[in-house]
C-alpha cells in the first residue's frame, strides 16, 4: 500500500522538497527550529530578513541574545527558539569547526534539535535518508491511513521506516506534509477530493 500512496502523492505534489527557504545547511537548521508550531509561510517571511542580516554562523553565535530575540519576535515560542539557535550556532563553531554536522548522532547534540529536525536537515541539506521526519501532519496522516497505531513520533517513525523503502523516507515525509496541508486537514479532511480515498480506512470520519 505504501508504494501506491507514494505513487499517487508524487503525482499530486511533484515538488517533494521542504517549503522552508534556505541557502545552506545552517539556514535550514535555523528555519526548521523556527518552524515548530509556526507555518512555513510565516517562517519564510521572518527568515527572509534574518538571513540578510545574519550572513554566517558566527553572526548568530556572536549576536547579543536580546537583539536576536527581537529579530524573531513574531514567531511562536521565540524565546526558547532564539536561545536554541544561538546555542546551536555556538556549539557548531566550537565543536564542529563552524560546519553543520552531517550525522544524526552529532545533530541531536545541538540545542533544540531532536530527530525530526535532524531528519529534515540530513535529507534536505545532505541528501541523507537517516529516518523519517514526523511532524504533526505526518503523525495525523499516518494514523488516518492506518500506517501506524502509535501516537508517539519516535514510534511512528519506526513503524513508517519498516514499511517504506529507505530511498523514499524523506519523500514520504514531504508528501504527507503537503497532503496534510492541502487536503487531509486536521479539522476538515476533504475526503471527496482525496487521491487516497479508496485506500484510506478513515475516508468517512
Ligand atoms: S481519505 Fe480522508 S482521511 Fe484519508 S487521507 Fe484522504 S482526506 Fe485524509
Amino acid at each position: 500500500m505504501i508504494d501506491e500512496i507514494l505513487k499517487r502523492l508524487k503525482r499530486e505534489y511533484p515538488e517533494q522538497e521542504t517549503a522552508l527557504k534556505h541557502a545552506n545547511p545552517f539556514e535550514l537548521l535555523v528555519a526548521t527550529i523556527l518552524s515548530a508550531q509556526t507555518t512555513d509561510v510565516h517562517v519564510n517571511k521572518v527568515t527572509e530578513k534574518l538571513f540578510r542580516k545574519y550572513k554566517n554562523i558566527n553572526d548568530y553565535a556572536c549576536a547579543p541574545l536580546e537583539k536576536f530575540l527581537e529579530d524573531i519576535r513574531s514567531v511562536n515560542f521565540y524565546k526558547n527558539k532564539g536561545k536554541n539557535i544561538r546555542g546551536a550556532a555556538g556549539m557548531i563553531v566550537e565543536r564542529f569547526n563552524s560546519r553543520v554536522p552531517g550525522t544524526m548522532e552529532e545533530l541531536i547534540t545541538l540545542p533544540g534539535v531532536a530527530r525530526k529536525t535532524a531528519n529534515i536537515v540530513l535529507s534536505n541539506a545532505f541528501g541523507i535518508n537517516e529516518g523519517i521526519a514526523v511532524d504533526t501532519h505526518v503523525r495525523r496522516l499516518s494514523n488516518r491511513l492506518g500506517l501506524t497505531e502509535n501516537q508517539d513520533p519516535v514510534k511512528i517513525e519506526q513503524d513508517l521506516m519498516k514499511i517504506t523503502p529507505k530511498k523514499e523516507w524523506s519523500n514520504l515525509s514531504h508528501l504527507l506534509i503537503y497532503h496534510g496541508r492541502s487536503v487531509c486537514n486536521a479539522k476538515k479532511p476533504r475526503h471527496d477530493i482525496c487521491v487516497l480515498h479508496d485506500l484510506c480506512p478513515s475516508n468517512a470520519i
